[in-house]
């Protein structure tokens, strides 16, 4: 067992609070992004190189949740902020970065202008580095999808789920120099040891509110209809990691210019 996983253990039970103070101070070769203080919002940069700061003694955890986020507004309620525009929808992409349709992806975006969520795999950006550091080169902004996306997260215990989030974290902060302060859950499956768990990262777990099932390949037009139906106030799902994502571009491709044109505005969760 290595330092951060009999770390998490120690810690397992006191996080379950969502105030523990996080245990600071020991030496060790591992880096906690858990006591990292907040988000990065520093300009895109190089990828990091050297550890982060050493963390406070009185950094903490954030209030474990009871729910995830699931619109804009309640995303707001929990984050203070200006106000979302009216017409705001925020469109969130999963399971990258991908070497092929993150690429693509990256493409359509900048082309309307349009700002996005990528929830990164951990073990997707590993040996997709440079795919993931565009994400963020291109003003877009990065979540914490666990390391390696297990199906049942709801039954792992905390400390399981903790070595999922933390290694994600890690490794997206490594190729990013950027730290989630947003996590979405595979399946958006949650449970208390999930919340806990994204309570220790200082990560708020977001959940979607539109959801065309992209990943299941239903056909462009389901999903362009689906992503049609789309509401101010929304959070969308998309993937571009997972496997063909070609429905989902080509959706994109239709669905981005016509909520433009109806006066939606997509917007970025920070
Ligand atoms: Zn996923």
């Amino acid at each position: 067992m290595n330092g951060l996983s009999r770390r998490r253990l120690i810690g397992a039970g006191l996080a379950a609070t969502g105030t523990a103070l996080v245990t600071g101070g020991s030496a060790g070769p591992h880096r906690r992004p858990a006591t990292v203080p907040a988000a990065s919002t520093d300009p895109v940069a190089a990828p990091a190189t050297s550890p982060p700061p050493a963390p406070s003694p009185t950094a903490t955890a954030l209030p474990a949740q009871e729910r995830p986020v699931f619109t804009l507004s309640e995303y707001r309620r929990l984050v203070p902020g200006p106000a979302f525009p009216g017409n705001a929808v925020a469109l969130t992409i999963d399971d990258g970065p991908h070497p092929t349709w993150t690429p693509k992806v990256l493409r359509l975006l900048e082309r309307y202008h349009v700002p996005a969520l990528f929830c990164l795999i951990g073990n997707q950006v590993l040996g997709h580095e440079t795919v993931a550091r565009d994400i963020v080169a291109a003003g877009h902004q990065v979540a914490n999808h666990t390391w390696s996306h297990p199906g049942k997260i709801a039954h792992l215990a905390q400390d399981r789920v903790q070595q999922e989030i933390d290694r994600a974290q890690n490794k997206i902060y490594d190729a990013t120099g950027k730290l989630p302060a947003i996590f979405r859950s595979p399946g958006g499956a949650v449970s208390p040891a999930v919340f806990a768990a994204a309570a220790q990262a200082r990560m708020l777990p977001i959940n979607w509110t539109n959801d065309p099932r992209d990943w299941t390949r239903p056909g462009t037009r389901s999903i362009t209809d689906r992503l049609l139906a789309a509401r101010p106030g929304q959070i969308l799902l998309c993937h571009d990691g997972g496997g063909d994502r070609a429905q989902t571009c080509a959706a994109l491709e239709t669905v981005i210019p016509a909520l433009q044109s109806r006066g939606y505005q997509f917007v970025v969760l920070s």
